[in-house]
């Protein structure tokens, strides 16, 4: 028998990077279509998902900054990223039988439908997918804010943050061996401890709507089911301190 759903609704945040595979830079369609596999069979289950994209894979405006781009100029190229990694999972998703629309912060109507909560809201319910893109649409700010903010929006019930590691850990474990996992840790605790996994904006967005956030890895096959139905290998962000 199949587990029960420990979340209907959730915000599956997926940094650009997941979209390169062991590449750099660029787009891995092989990549992307494991993941889309992944949101098809949690689909199946029942769950509603929103997709938050991010474009580290091609441009971020801070890096941009660095080589004398001007920064907001940066950050819209960041932002037109991230549509074109929508996109991508678009085509992925509809390969597979799922019509998932793409709605975009960043209004570029050729391409993406403007996000807007009630289109948004109205889509997740009656596809079960729905990718958003463009990032809230302002410089100066992350995809990790944005997926705070669309899980606020869509009233979804947990944020399902993939990363290349298990966890939330004290320190990055590829550079510090010493650096030991959470298994749960408050939002209070995880913004004084400056935790790298997620910006502070993030942190503190998903607290004020009580929405939990869940650090796990998408590199194995099977794990979104698994964080889904509450049993997977994942760190839990939740709640305050007393
Ligand atoms: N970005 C932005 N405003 C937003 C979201 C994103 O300006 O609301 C820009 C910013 O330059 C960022 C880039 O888009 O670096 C790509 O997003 P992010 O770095 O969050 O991607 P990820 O790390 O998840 O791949």
């Amino acid at each position: 028998m199949t587990a029960p759903l420990a979340w209907k609704r959730v915000l599956l945040k997926l940094s650009g990077e997941a979209l390169a595979g062991d590449q750099p830079l660029g787009i891995d369609t092989t990549v992307v279509g494991r993941i889309a596999d992944e949101i098809v069979a949690a689909r199946a289950l029942g769950a509603e998902i929103g997709i938050v994209i991010g474009g580290g894979n091609l441009f971020r405006g801070a890096w941009l900054q660095k080589q004398g781009t001007d920064r907001v100029t940066g950050d819209h190229m960041g932002m037109m990223a991230t549509v074109m990694n929508a996109l991508a999972m678009r085509e992925a998703l509809r390969a597979r039988g799922i019509e998932a629309p793409v709605f975009s912060g960043l209004p570029m109507p050729t391409v993406a439908d403007t996000f807007t909560q009630r289109d948004a809201t109205r889509a997740l319910a009656e596809v079960g997918v729905a990718l958003f893109a463009g990032g809230l649409g302002s410089p100066f700010l992350t995809t990790d804010t944005t997926a705070a903010m669309r899980a606020s929006e869509m009233r979804c019930d947990a944020i399902l943050k993939a990363t290349n590691v298990d966890g939330v850990y004290t320190a990055d474990p590829k550079k510090d061996p010493t650096a030991t996992r959470f298994d749960r840790l408050s939002f209070d605790e995880a913004i004084r401890r400056d935790l790298k996994v997620l910006d502070t904006s993030a942190f503190a967005l998903a607290r004020d709507n009580a929405i939990p956030i869940i650090v796990f890895s998408l590199k194995e096959p099977g794990t979104l089911i698994d964080v889904l139905q509450g049993s997977g290998r994942a760190t839990v962000v939740a709640g305050r301190d007393d």
